[in-house]
């Protein structure tokens, strides 16, 4: 029988939710232990056995020097590292934080004021290179099943290339921009969550990052505009998983 190849999970900071997610593919997890053996996941085993990777997956944001240490110990051992969830791919929430960490722990604290050794929070993707950059607060479970499916066959992932509004149109949703006048952003936004949000009746909040190439950041921030949302509101939602400028 073929060796399985060794998995670790790196989880830097960030609530949890990707590594949690992991946990919660259930039987499939089963199926991929058919091809992997987890030799780091800090959230579901005190197990910490390996020094090399053939896949590692990183979640959270580069946000103390703890995290980028680990995120360098991950990717000098490892063959092939994902980005996973968008605190690593876009550095999300906490990235989109206003002025430097270190003058804010400053104010509060004094010179003191930092035994974290915290940084400004980064996405992953800003320190090291990646081989696989999977987006999503969290990401789609399917997703990463069927991207380490294809790693564990020698398949290349596919990157997906479309925004959310294409997987509106495929399952026939009603588009809650154009029909509702909601803020969604999903012309402009990663697809591969198969437009979930957009399933349940609300606007997509653009959790899956900007979709890099051809969509028109310009012509969302105008159908907004007419709908009468204000400016403040219209960039706070840009800039809130991505720090993306309208
Ligand atoms: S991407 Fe979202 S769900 Fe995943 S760790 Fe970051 S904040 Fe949590
Ligand atoms: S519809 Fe938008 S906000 Fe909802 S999961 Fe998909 S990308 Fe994220």
């Amino acid at each position: 029988m073929m060796d399985k190849l060794k998995l670790g999970v790196f989880e830097l900071t960030d609530c949890g939710g990707c590594a949690l997610n992991m946990l919660f593919l259930y039987e499939k997890l089963f199926d991929l232990l058919e091809f992997y053996e987890i030799t780091e996941f800090h959230m579901a085993t005190s197990l910490s056995e390996g020094n090399h990777y053939d896949v590692a997956l990183v979640t959270g944001t580069v946000s103390t020097q703890r995290d980028l240490n680990l995120l360098k110990e991950a990717r000098n051992h490892s063959e092939y590292l994902i980005a996973l969830g968008t605190c690593a791919t876009h550095g999300s929430v906490q990235a989109s934080v206003e002025l430097p960490i270190r003058e804010k722990l400053k104010a509060v604290y004094g010179d003191d004021g930092n035994p974290m050794r915290a940084l400004d929070s980064k996405p992953v993707v800003e320190y090291v290179a990646v081989d696989f950059a999977l987006p999503g607060c969290p990401y789609d479970k399917n997703e990463v099943y069927q991207v380490l499916m294809d790693i564990a066959k020698g398949i290349e992932p596919v990157r997906k290339d479309y925004p959310v509004c294409l997987e509106c149109k495929l399952n026939e949703y009603e588009c809650v921009l154009v029909k509702k006048g909601l803020p969604c952003l999903g012309p402009i936004t990663y697809g591969g969550c198969n437009a979930v949000c957009v399933r349940s009746g609300l606007g997509c909040i653009g959790c899956r990052g900007p979709l890099p190439g051809e969509v028109n950041p310009a012509g969302e921030y105008e159908i907004l505009k007419e709908l009468s949302y204000d400016d403040e509101y219209i960039v706070r939602k840009f800039k809130t998983f991505a720090r993306w400028e309208p």
